[in-house]
């Protein structure tokens, strides 16, 4: 046996037995002569030390062996010495005296700690990512999204869900990105694309009578990185059939709250039922659908006191249909001249021209960028509007809606952050509602859809799609958490006409409408149940609940943020054998 116990078992109930340990050398210290090992394996870590005069080979060898070689070692537990305990460990109580050990493979100097958290840079860490996830906080990070995720498929399977893989090689699954495509060798010039997300494969399976599928499925998007985007992650999708919005709501909101209990109890739910709000009160209030409700800093509409500012700024931006609003960012009325610029550079970067401000000091006195041209009566009402008190600053945007609610919606996270306004171990799940359908695309001139293609609209609002599709309303439904979607779904379309018209509104043409997703329309003409799902984001999830702020820390393999994989090497040059093969030529 390579090992009969693992390292962080060991306590005072094994004092006196012989055992064989294996594993890395996480630490070692010599001590008037003796030299004391830290042995870690994936379990623990438990202290090793010799006995120069019982065993004097094993105490030579001991004394050769550097961190992170990998041993094993057999000896006894003991007791360690009175006073010599280490209570911040869970095998503190006792330590192996050494019999004998053996050498199984030597390491060199690793590039960074193993043994000791320090900040190492990411390129290295990705570089050498079997050393980093030897790491405490990545193997604790990797443990419990295992968990995680085996609470997922057993909670489902508890109640009926049938988990089903489905395909990698597909065709386009749109959900908003590009594609990643495999060249067919057998076909020349014909293309499969991964899937972004297996969209039409779990509603072909509602069609085939599965009525409750999932799926721990990873899907695959080329779009521009982000701190919380890979080009593959990893969701939970989930797909039932005769259900109405409520019912996939209901399911999810179980399952998470379950989830939290079960995985992150230290944590705390902010609110159970978690809030729903519509897709507007979230703009309004918070200038974005993923907001934090940590705290409190909601963003005002002013637009109708802008008209009687006296400030032409405020003033010819409401004239002109725009939006005046300003969030409070409490105790910061002392803020200098230039600690505003810099707040006013960073909504600039989200487009807005500017950042107009109303500080009152904790004197009570007023400055501002337009407090000169201010009314009375104006002051007053914005004064009482933000409940501003002396100590608070208010900031203000006036532009279109889009870079008002962009902006001031960042802002807010960004003050919040600075503040330390959002408490860590909470978690502020809620829902998000009654999405627009489509939203106008003023670049390609047509309606996206503000879901995907296959979500339906409101019932009642399908007479809207060919009077007023932007007032039409659709069933999607978003989860958010801290500041992050970490989930979408919606209940679909399954009539074939009314996907068809859906298709016709969003401007795909009819015949790459049916090349592209034929198989769906036919399917529809073969008994489909109503059906809906949702599928949240395992990655985001787990980096919250890990307390994480990137998702690579979670993955155990990620790519960096520029897409590429700096341990393999990947993406790659192919051979040239390959490419002729596959009948590519490059065109570099
Ligand atoms: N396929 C959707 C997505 O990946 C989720 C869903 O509608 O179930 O966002």
């Amino acid at each position: 046996m390579y090992k009969t116990h693992v390292c962080g078992e060991l306590g005072t109930i094994h004092v006196g037995q012989p055992v064989t340990l294996a594993g890395w050398v996480h630490r070692r210290r010599d001590h008037g002569g003796v030299t004391f090992i830290d042995l870690r394996d994936r379990f623990g870590i438990v202290q090793i030390v010799t006995n120069p005069e019982t065993s004097p080979e094993a105490h030579a060898a001991m004394i050769d062996v550097r961190n992170e070689w990998v041993i094993q070692v057999e000896g006894l537990v003991r007791r360690r010495p009175e006073g010599m305990e280490n209570p911040s460990m869970s095998t503190g109580e006792v330590e192996v005296e050494v019999q004998k050990m053996h050498v199984l493979n030597m390491a060199k100097t690793p590039p960074f700690m193993i043994n000791k958290e320090e900040d190492v840079d990411e390129a290295t860490r990705l570089h050498y990512r079997y050393l980093d996830l030897r790491r405490d906080r990545m193997r604790n990070n990797l443990v419990m999204r295992h968990r995680a995720v085996k609470f997922i498929r057993d909670y489902l399977d508890q109640r009926g869900f049938v988990e089903i893989e489905t395909p990698i090689l597909f065709k386009t699954t749109p959900e908003g990105a590009r594609d990643y495509l495999v060249p067919s060798r057998v076909y020349p010039g014909e293309f499969y694309a991964l899937p972004q997300s297996p969209q039409q494969l779990k509603q072909m399976l509602m069609v085939a009578g599965i009525e409750r599928y999932f799926q721990i499925a990873r899907c695959f998007r080329d779009e521009d990185q982000r701190v919380d985007r890979q080009p593959e992650f990893t969701q939970l999708d989930l797909e039932m059939s005769f259900v109405y919005r409520e019912d996939v709501m209901a399911i999810a909101e179980d399952l998470f709250t379950k989830l939290v209990a079960e995985i992150v109890p230290q944590k705390r739910l902010f609110a159970s039922p978690f809030p729903r709000l519509t897709y507007r009160e979230a703009m309004d209030r918070f200038g974005k659908d993923n907001p934090d409700l940590r705290f409190g800093m909601e963003l005002k509409d002013i637009t109708d006191l802008a008209g009687s500012s006296g400030f032409q700024v405020f003033e010819t931006t409401a004239a002109s249909g725009g939006h005046v609003r300003g969030v409070n960012a409490k105790g910061l009325g002392n803020y200098s001249r230039k600690q505003i610029d810099e707040l006013t550079d960073f909504v600039k970067s989200f487009g807005a021209k500017g950042l107009a401000y109303l500080a009152i000091t904790s004197e009570g006195e007023q400055r501002s960028t337009f407090a000169k041209f201010l009314p009375e009566d104006v002051s007053r009402k914005l004064i009482e509007r933000f409940e501003a008190q002396p100590g608070d600053l208010l900031l203000f945007v006036a532009d279109k809606p889009a870079i008002v609610f962009e902006s001031l919606g960042r802002l807010r996270v960004f003050l919040a952050e600075r503040l330390g306004l959002a408490d860590p171990d909470v978690l502020a799940f809620c829902w998000i509602i009654d999405f627009p359908f489509v939203n106008w695309n003023e670049e390609e001139r047509r309606w996206d859809p503000s879901h995907h293609l296959f979500t339906a609209p409101m019932p009642e609002d399908i007479p809207l799609l060919d009077i007023d599709p932007s007032k039409a309303r659709g069933q999607q439904y978003d989860l958010v958490l801290n500041n992050y979607e970490v989930g979408g779904g919606s209940i679909r379309i399954h009539d074939r006409n009314l996907q068809e018209k859906v298709f016709k509104l969003i401007g795909l043409d009819p015949d790459v409408a049916r090349e592209r997703f034929g198989h769906m329309l036919e399917a529809f003409e073969y008994g489909t149940p109503p059906h809906g799902g949702i599928a949240p984001g395992i990655d985001r999830l787990c980096m919250i609940f890990a307390g994480e702020r990137n998702i690579r820390e979670v993955i155990a393999f990620p790519k960096n943020q520029a897409a590429r994989d700096l341990m393999a090497g990947a993406p790659s040059p192919a051979e040239v054998i390959q490419l002729k093969e596959l009948h590519i030529k490059l065109d570099l």
